[in-house]
C-alpha cells in the first residue's frame, strides 16, 4: 500500500523519555535523520521523575572503589527473575550499561554526584545507582538541547496512533494525531517504540495483572504511560513477553506527595496490620519498596495500616527514618515535618487515612477495625519487642519498636505504581518479534515497553535498572538501525 507521507525520516521515535531521547540523539550522532513524537506537551515522561540509573564496572564506580562486576550483575538479574529474564538481553544490557555512563557524561555533559544503593539495610543490594546532578530530569534537558542542536524534529502534543507496514510486513512509517486532531503521516525506515508502559492505564493493569485494582492504584509516574506503544506493536504483528504483568509498585498514601513525611512514616518497617487487623509479614520488606508494593497489592483491600506511638514519631524526627524513597526522602533523613504534618492530617475531616487516638481500642474504632483484635495484635507485638526477638516473622530486632506511649497513630498505606515493565517480546537488538519470534523488519521497542529484563518483579536489589535499561536500550537500537541501513537491510 502506498502512503502519502507528510515528511520522511530515517528513524521515527515514539516517546521522549530516557529510552526515546537516548535513541534519537544516538541516531543523529550516527548521521540519521530523526523525529521524536511525544503526546504530552513536554518531553521526559516518567523518566523525568527518576533519580539514577544502573551500570556495572563503570568508571564512575571504579574511581569510587565500588566493585560490581558484570558477572555478578548478570547472575543477580537471572537469579532474581528465577531465570525468566532473557539471558541474551540481560547480557547485552549488562555489557553496555557502563558505556551509557560515559556517553551521558562525556557527550551530553552530565555530572555524576555519586553511586549508591537505595536502602542501606536491604540485604545484598548492589551499588549500581548512578546519581546525576539534577537527577534524570537534568539529563533529559541536556539531551533535548543536544537533539535540537543536531536537527532532530520534536513533535510535542502529538500522539502516535498506528505503525504503517508494507505488504511484506516491513515498517514504512507511522500515523500520529497532532494538537488539532489532524493525522500526521510520517515515513520512516525504522520506528522505535518507547512509550513507557501502561502504568497510567487501569484497564491494561486489570487485563495483565492478577490484582484487580487498576482503578485503585495510585500512579505517581507520567500520565502519558497508557500502553499506546504496546497496543500499536501488537496491531503491527508483535507479541507479548510473558512478563507483561510486571509492575514497580510501592506502598503509598492516597492524596499525598512522594516528598510527604507522613507518607514516608507509613513506609517504615514498624507494625503493619491488614484489613482484618492482623499482622501479616516481616515489615522489613519495606526495605525493598518494590516488594512492599507487591505485598500490599495482594492484601485484602490492597492496603495496610502502619501503627506506631509518640516515641516513634520522636525517633523519626531525632534519629531519622529507616528507609527513604529515592532522593525524594533520603535514607536516614530526619522527618522534621512529621509532627506538624501528621497532626494536621489526623485533624483533617476530609482525610480518613491518618488517625490518632489515646488508646489502641479507640484507634481501632477510627480504623474501622474490631478493637479486641487490634488490641490483641498490639499486645502480642509489644511482647516480641520487649523480648527483643520477633519469633513470628523474624524481623531484625532493631526495627522492633513497642507501641505503648500515647498518642497512637495509624497510617493507611495503599498501592502506588511507578511503572510497568516487561511488555513486548524483543531480541537483544531491541527488534520487536512477531508470533514466530522473528524480527518485524524496521520495528524496535525500548525502555519500559520492552520485555525481557525482569521476571515477575522489579529488581530493586539492582537499583536503577529500569532507567539504566531505558537509556542503554535506546542507543543500542539506534546503532542497530544505523548498521542495518548501512547494510541495506532497512
Ligand atoms: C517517582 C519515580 C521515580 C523513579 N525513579 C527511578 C530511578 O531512580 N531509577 C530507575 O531505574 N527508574 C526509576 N523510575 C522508573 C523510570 O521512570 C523508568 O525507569 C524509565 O526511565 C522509563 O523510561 P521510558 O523511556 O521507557 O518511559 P517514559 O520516560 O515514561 O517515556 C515514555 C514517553 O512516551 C510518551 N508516549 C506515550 N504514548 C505515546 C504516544 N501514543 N505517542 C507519543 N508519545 C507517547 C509518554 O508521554 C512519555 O513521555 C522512577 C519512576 C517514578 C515514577
Amino acid at each position: 500500500m502506498n502512503h502519502d507521507f507528510d515528511a520522511t525520516y530515517d528513524v521515527v521515535v515514539v516517546g521522549s523519555g530516557a529510552s526515546g531521547m537516548s535513541c534519537a540523539v544516538q541516531a543523529a550522532k550516527n548521521g540519521l535523520t530523526c523525529a521524536i513524537i511525544e503526546k504530552q506537551d513536554a518531553i521526559g515522561g516518567s523518566s523525568s521523575f527518576a533519580e539514577g540509573h544502573a551500570a556495572f564496572e563503570s568508571d564512575e564506580q571504579i574511581k569510587r572503589g565500588i566493585d560490581v562486576s558484570k558477572r555478578l550483575a548478570f547472575d543477580t538479574y537471572m537469579d532474581y527473575s528465577h531465570w525468566r529474564a532473557d539471558a541474551a538481553l540481560v547480557s547485552r544490557f549488562v555489557e553496555n550499561a557502563a558505556t551509557t555512563i560515559v556517553k551521558l557524561r562525556d557527550e551530553e555533559g552530565v555530572h555524576y554526584e555519586g553511586v549508591e544503593v537505595t536502602a542501606v539495610d536491604q540485604p545484598g543490594e548492589l551499588v549500581t545507582w548512578h546519581l546525576p546532578e539534577g537527577e534524570v530530569a537534568r539529563v533529559l534537558e541536556l539531551m533535548e538541547a543536544d537533539a535540537v542542536r543536531r536537527g532532530i524534529d520534536i513533535f510535542l502534543s502529538t500522539a502516535a496512533t498506528e505503525i504503517l507496514t508494507d505488504d511484506s510486513g516491513k515498517v514504512v512509517g507511522l500515523v500520529a494525531k497532532d494538537t488539532d486532531g489532524q493525522d500526521v503521516v510520517l515515513g520512516a525506515k525504522a520506528v522505535v517504540i518507547g512509550t513507557g508502559g501502561y502504568a497510567a492505564n487501569p484497564e491494561m493493569i486489570d487485563k495483565f495483572t492478577p490484582y484487580g485494582i487498576g482503578d485503585k492504584m495510585i500512579n505517581v509516574g507520567g500520565a502519558g504511560n497508557t500502553g499506546d506503544g504496546i497496543n500499536m506493536v501488537l496491531a503491527a504483528g508483535g507479541t507479548l513477553h510473558p512478563s507483561i504483568g510486571t509492575l514497580l509498585l510501592f506502598a503509598f498514601m492516597r492524596d499525598k506527595t512522594i516528598t510527604s513525611h507522613t507518607n514516608n512514616a507509613g513506609m517504615q518497617p514498624y507494625l503493619w496490620l491488614d484489613a482484618n487487623g492482623k499482622r501479616f509479614n516481616d515489615e522489613v520488606i519495606g526495605m525493598n519498596f518494590g516488594n512492599a508494593g507487591d505485598v500490599t497489592a495482594g492484601l485484602p483491600g490492597a492496603f495496610y495500616w502502619n501503627i506506631f506511638d509518640r516515641t516513634t514519631v520522636d525517633h523519626l524526627v531525632e534519629d531519622g527514618n529507616e528507609i527513604g524513597i529515592g532522593i525524594y526522602v533520603r535514607n536516614n533523613e530526619r522527618l522534621v515535618n512529621l509532627p506538624t504534618e501528621i497532626e494536621a492530617d489526623a485533624e483533617d475531616p476530609n482525610r480518613s487515612n491518618v488517625v490518632k487516638a489515646d488508646s489502641i481500642a479507640e484507634l481501632a474504632v477510627k480504623m474501622a477495625l474490631p478493637p479486641d483484635v487490634v488490641v490483641a495484635e498490639v499486645e502480642a507485638y509489644n511482647a516480641l519487642c520487649r523480648a527483643g526477638e520477633d519469633t513470628q516473622f523474624y524481623k531484625p530486632a532493631k526495627f522492633l519498636r513497642e507501641v505503648s506511649e500515647p498518642p497512637f497513630y495509624a497510617l493507611k498505606m495503599e498501592t502506588g505504581i511507578m511503572i510497568s515493565m516487561g511488555a513486548l517480546q524483543i531480541d537483544e537488538y531491541m527488534h520487536c518479534l512477531d508470533t514466530d519470534r522473528k524480527p518485524i523488519v524496521g520495528l524496535y521497542s525500548v525502555g519500559c515497553d520492552a520485555g525481557g529484563l525482569f521476571g515477575e518483579s522489579y529488581s530493586l536489589p539492582i537499583p536503577g535498572s529500569a532507567n539504566g535499561f531505558a537509556f542503554t536500550s535506546g542507543w543500542l537500537a539506534a546503532d542497530d538501525i544505523a548498521e542495518s541501513i548501512q547494510a541495506g537491510n532497512l
